[in-house]
């Protein structure tokens, strides 16, 4: 472990005016970055003043209390996220994994009892009781009951009505739709291939032309778009990726360029990821961006690449994320955000701690290793770069329903494997 005598990094005594160039043309998107700049310089000036160890603390125990009243309350505020119901269980508790804190029983059986309410009739799960199901908040609610990882929390998916689901949402072009009659985004496909493969339920058909479909995704920037044709994202490169990784196809992604794109997304002086190209920097995709470089890590080392590849580190700049995450996106009240003078949530109190345990824990194969900033307390638990939960539970989740049967005759009839010419046809 390399812990708390890691020294701040230098660059963060350049003045922000050195680190952003507008090439003399300025723009609402220039005066907004150094805007940016000048907070985060306040922060590090003030931290610097303050402190005489550059020892910055995860407030863990601030965090737990604001994520533990979250799981029973939730302020007006989150009226507009009646739809994300279960998005809401799921950051929470993979928040308190992170941080290692134990869900109580009761606590976990009224969760499982409110997603159960959540799954539609039809299949899949919807954004809350009564409402349409819906890709998203399936992935989230089928993510929250592996996270519970009890009996009762998996017997809850329907896997016969899931796939019924999913079948149902799937394009012939290989795309999905995020809900009946929805719109089309990559989302979407990673969605359908996170809780097909954790369930064990993915057949023949389910992703037929899903990959060159995401394939369409990836743009002239390296990264990829929601849909083919549009600017490259963090968030739907993540999600593209992820999906790629799990239909073991990744190699058909450009690779190079992917990564020469998310590596240029961290930002020189603050030290988090943008989403785009020109946007301010923002805690989230600490989690949509860094989360690449495990995926990209280890698709170069299936190309036998891995002499070329540290053994150590990941290739981003895991010090300056661990500092912008601690230093600029802790609420002193608990809760993380996006960025300096922004509300906490918890959306970004899930993407900071999932970026902060990304940029904490390298792991392949052969090795494991860790880089802690501060002291060994700010440690989090390591999450899994493609489902984004703890690895055991994973483990754990693949184990328990690869022992149920795959259904291939549900309420449609799909065939097993379909002969050749039927694909051919399809495409
Ligand atoms: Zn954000």
């Amino acid at each position: 472990m390399e812990a708390g005598d890691l020294p701040l990094r230098c660059f963060r005594d350049c003045h922000p005016e050195e680190m952003f160039v507008d090439d003399g043309v300025e723009t609402v998107t220039s005066r907004e970055q150094k805007k940016v700049e000048r907070s985060i310089e306040e922060v590090i000036n003030v931290y610097k003043q303050i402190h005489t160890l550059p020892e910055p603390t995860l407030l863990r125990e601030q965090h737990y209390q604001y994520l533990k009243k979250g799981l029973r309350h939730l302020s007006d505020a989150y009226e507009c996220l009646d739809a994300s119901r279960p998005w809401l269980c799921f950051w929470i508790l993979h928040s308190l994994e992170l941080l290692e804190e134990p869900i109580p029983s009761n606590v976990a059986s009224d969760v499982c009892h409110f997603l159960s309410r959540c799954q539609s009739p039809t299949g899949g799960f919807a954004g809350g009781p009564g409402q349409h199901a819906h890709l998203a908040p399936t992935y989230a609610a089928v993510n929250a009951l592996c996270i519970i990882g009890t009996e009762e929390a998996y017997s809850i998916i329907d896997r016969e009505k899931l796939l019924d689901f999913l079948l149902s949402v799937k394009q012939p072009d290989g795309s999905f739709v995020m809900h009946i009659g929805g719109e089309v985004d990559v989302r979407s496909a990673y969605c359908a291939a996170a809780v097909a493969s954790l369930t064990n339920i993915i057949t023949p058909k389910l992703f037929e032309n899903t990959p060159s479909w995401i394939l369409r995704c990836q743009n002239w920037e390296g990264g990829l778009s929601g849909v083919p044709g549009l600017e490259a994202h963090g968030g739907y490169t993540f999600c593209g990726t992820a999906a790629m990784v799990i239909l073991d196809k990744e190699h058909m992604l450009d690779l190079k360029a992917l990564l020469r794109w998310v590596v240029s997304r961290q930002m020189r002086f603050e030290g988090g990821f943008q989403g785009r190209c020109n946007k301010l920097v923002d805690g989230c995709y600490s989690f949509w961006q860094a989360g690449l470089l495990p995926l990209l890590h280890r698709a170069f080392c299936k190309q036998g690449e891995s002499a070329v590849l540290s053994e150590q580190r990941w290739m981003f700049e895991q010090q300056a994320l661990q500092e912008y995450i601690l230093l600029c996106c802790q609420n002193p009240a608990g809760g993380l955000l996006d960025k300096p003078g922004k509300a906490r949530d918890f959306y970004h109190t899930c993407y900071c701690l999932s970026g902060l345990s990304i940029a904490q824990h390298f792991g392949n194969l052969r090795s494991h290793h860790e880089l802690i900033l501060g002291k060994d307390d700010n440690r989090l638990a390591p999450t899994h770069p493609v489902y984004n939960m703890c690895p055991d539970k994973v483990a754990q989740a693949l184990e328990h329903f690869l022992q149920l049967p795959v259904h291939e005759t549900t309420g449609r009839v799909h065939p097993l494997s379909p002969p050749p010419q039927a694909e051919q046809s399809q495409s």
